[in-house]
């Protein structure tokens, strides 16, 4: 028996051993799925498999990183380097280096990211002449996005009345030629979008077989983590490639598919065994990742959910702690709590940073925790947030190197053409972009070719394009005979781009050398590890592939200790000791925007079964009354989620006053409240509603099945409680006292109060927790 199977339990043992043939292991949250899939690539490895001829798709290249290394330890290093093993985009970037020239790609075609298909989408709306306000390059970007993801080529929309009407009705007719033009444009220049990636790679499958041949046979066992997320694209790409050997394997969860708005399809893993004969399906039920308590609460809430397999899910760990469930009035207070908490967590079990992590529903919600992190010295890393191969200089710098690689590549043309300036103004830039689509050619070319064509450039600039050319070739020829990272050095120097921001001497600039340097010492490190690995060079080509289709999900920070924030999206797959989930609101979390179908609301519901069961020891679910969004201070209401977990799980670490318990609202066919009825059961004068208030009986059943979420947020005008010199009153954080003094008037209005603890405050009375003695 090989010793590593003593790792796993009987129910994970049994897909880690399965022979040939399709195998699906459905399973919930922390129950091993990402570990049988790391077993078995081991375990296939040690029957014989070839390396060479598995691949394996995650969900991050960290992920990959993560299990080459386990699987390295499992069975020995040598044997995992040719592994293809990474995210779809990564993968399938490098088969199209390898085949994409079939379709006219060159091989060092340019990954194009969002921002560079955004500029490029920008300008060809501004040279079609179209308004900017009715056309919106991100809107447009993002349309197209879904059309490729959809495999809905520019023909295929030009055959489809249907979406033709669409874009038409929503004023913009002209999306289908805008999409003709972006492709063509990506296609001169030598580069593929994100989405690209997946389409072209589909293209390829299905236009020559011979291709397909080759990698089917080459990719004899194809394992899939996280399949619930897989969109049509890649499921096509996953279907062909195994259909040959059918020895495919996926594992995941319905019950954390949260990407649909990305196009993920959960029929995908829904519908599998009806696409592949004999499928062996394996269920895991053990969790080893979290609580009893967190286990528990979590089944509970997915089990709300309609359309879902069914699961078991128990766990052997200690029952735990409850959830703590924390109420503030405003998001600042909301921050510190959290920071305050992570502090007292650290100092009493004496627990690194990274033992901790803050889930948001929206990127916004960073900025108050921030705030409140770095007052309390705590270090914290923002995942997800703009990458650093995406901040200016860098880019600046990358797109250098891009044309070195690809001088086709126009938005790296564009970028450095005239940066640092050298008076190529864009005049002269929109006669080159207009040249260059007459003849069909990149910029680069044009430029080359500026003595056969009349331009109207004057002959200063035609030698400052002549020189910028020149440069760029000189680049070129160096490249052949040195690394990335030599070649970059020089490329930083050579171009002026270091001086300038030495120049600028800001601290702002500083800040951009210091990174300029952090790039490089990037390329040196990887110009490094990439000579351990059998088919890779570390030459320039593959760190800038790196670059594109890197996150920064996918940094290496197992030594790096922080406090992680990140969106629950994010935190997919991943776990941490404590978890703080912040924003417990309606309309933040489920979020206003997915709160239409009930297809829609169940997705955020399994967001948040996501959010709660990356949790190993403890959970923090935290809420704010209050809440500055658009600028605005705004009224928050509990999120209806709270309202679902059962009691039993949660200690409410701020009790609200008894009198304003919210009274039970029978759940719609959503399985949501209705909040016209809410509002109606506000409280008035601090004092309950003489109707809607439920009877004693029906208090001690509530209170037995639900967490008590305070009262609801923030009183409009008419609750403003009437109070007048000498009124008593008791606070629930203050206690008894009377007022002194009032001033203001509707929502200002505000009240001085003797409290019999000693103090004087000025509280304002539409936040107040004030009831009338
Ligand atoms: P998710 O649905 O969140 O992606 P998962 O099903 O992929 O979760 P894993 O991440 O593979 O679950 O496992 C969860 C945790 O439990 C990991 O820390 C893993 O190492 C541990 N674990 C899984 N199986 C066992 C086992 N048999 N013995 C000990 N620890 C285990
Ligand atoms: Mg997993």
């Amino acid at each position: 028996m090989n010793q590593y199977l003593e790792h796993l339990n009987e129910a994970q043992k049994a897909p880690v051993l399965h022979k040939d043939g399709p195998l699906m292991v459905i399973a919930g949250a922390g129950s091993g799925k990402t570990r049988v899939l790391t077993y078995r690539i081991a375990h296939l490895m040690q029957q014989g498999v070839d390396s060479f001829n598995i691949l394996a798709l995650t969900f991050t290249n960290k992920a990959a990183r993560e299990m080459k290394k386990r699987i390295a330890e499992l069975v020995g290093t040598s044997e995992t380097k040719n592994l293809w093993m990474g995210t779809f985009h990564s993968v399938f970037a490098r088969l199209l280096r390898y085949d994409g020239d079939k379709l006219g790609f060159p091989s060092n075609f340019t990954i194009y990211d969002t921002q560079d298909s955004q500029r490029l989408i920008a300008s060809i709306i501004k040279e079609m002449g179209l308004d900017k306000d009715i056309y919106k390059y991100k809107q447009i970007q993002n349309r197209i996005s879904s059309y490729k993801n959809s495999l809905i080529t520019v023909k295929a929309y030009f055959q489809n009345p249907e979406l033709m009407e669409a874009d038409a009705m929503a004023k913009r007719p002209r999306l289908g030629d805008i999409y003709q033009e972006y492709v063509d444009r990506c296609f001169k220049s030598g580069a593929m979008d994100f989405d690209d990636l997946l389409l072209r790679t589909n293209e390829l499958l299905t236009r020559f077989p011979d291709v397909l041949l080759k990698y089917q046979d080459r990719f004899r066992y194809i394992l899939v983590d996280e399949y619930q997320d897989t969109n049509h694209s890649q499921y096509l790409i996953v279907k062909a490639l195994s259909d040959r050997y059918q020895n495919i394997c996926v594992v995941g969860d319905d019950a954390q598919s949260i990407y649909s708005f990305r196009g993920a399809n959960i029929t995908n893993i829904l519908n599998f065994q009806r696409d592949y004969d004999d499928v062996a399906v394996y269920r895991l039920e053990q969790n080893y990742r979290s609580t009893k308590n967190i286990v528990n609460a979590a089944n509970a809430i997915i089990a709300k959910n309609k359309n879902q397999l069914e699961k078991v899910v128990w766990t052997a760990n200690d029952e735990g702690n409850k959830i703590k469930l924390h109420r503030s009035t405003t998001d600042a207070e909301e921050g510190r709590f959290v920071a305050g908490s992570i502090f007292e967590n650290k100092m009493q079990h004496q627990l690194p940073n990274n033992h901790f992590a803050v889930l948001y529903r929206t990127n916004s919600q960073s900025r108050a925790i921030e705030d409140a992190l770095r007052k309390r010295d705590i270090p914290y890393r923002i995942y997800g947030g703009l990458s650093f191969y995406q901040r200016k200089e860098i880019k600046d710098v990358l797109s250098y190197l891009r044309l070195v690689i690809n001088p086709k590549d126009e938005e790296a043309l564009k970028r450095v053409i005239n940066f640092p300036a050298r008076g190529i103004g864009q005049t002269t830039i929109d006669r080159l972009t207009v040249a260059a689509n007459h003849y069909g050619r990149s910029i680069f070319e044009i430029i080359e070719n500026l003595d056969k064509i009349d331009l109207k450039i004057n002959s200063g600039t035609q030698r400052k394009l002549e020189d910028f050319v020149n440069m760029i070739k000189s680049f070129q020829i160096m490249n052949e005979n040195s690394d990335a990272f030599t070649l970059a050095e020089h490329v930083s120097r050579k171009t002026g781009i270091l001086l300038e921001f030495k120049k600028d001497g800001t601290p702002e600039g500083i800040a951009r050398m210091e990174n300029i340097e952090e790039l490089l010492n990037g390329i040196k490190d990887f110009v490094e590890g990439q000579k351990e690995l059998a088919d890779a060079k570390g030459d320039l080509t593959e760190f800038l592939e790196d670059v594109a289709l890197a996150t920064d999900m996918d940094k290496d920070t197992s030594d790096d200790d922080r406090v992680a924030l990140m969106t629950i999206h994010l935190a997919k797959g991943l776990e941490f000791p404590y978890v703080y989930i912040v924003g417990m609101e309606e309309d933040l979390f489920p979020s206003a925007m997915s709160m239409n179908t009930r297809s829609e609301l169940e997705e955020e519901r399994r967001l948040f079964y996501v959010a709660l069961t990356r949790a190993e020891q403890q959970a923090y679910l935290t809420y704010t009354q209050n809440r500055y969004r658009w600028g605005k201070l705004i009224d928050a209401e509990p999120s209806r989620f709270l309202e679902e977990i059962d009691e039993k799980f949660v200690e409410n670490l701020t009790p609200a006053d008894p009198y304003r318990f919210k009274p039970l609202i029978s759940a719609d066919i959503f399985g949501e409240v209705d909040k016209s009825r809410l509002r109606q059961n506000k409280p008035t004068n601090g004092t309950p509603p003489p109707q809607g208030r439920p009877s004693p009986d029906q208090l001690r059943k509530l209170r037995k099945i639900r967490p008590n979420l305070g009262e609801p947020s923030v009183r409009s005008q008419e609750d403003i409680p009437e109070l007048s010199i000498g009124t008593r009153v008791n606070h629930t954080r203050f206690g008894k006292g009377e007022v002194i003094r009032l001033e203001g008037a509707g929502n200002d209005k505000k009240a001085e109060i003797r409290f019999e603890r000693g103090d004087i405050k000025k509280l304002l009375l539409r936040f107040a927790k004030l009831e009338v003695l």
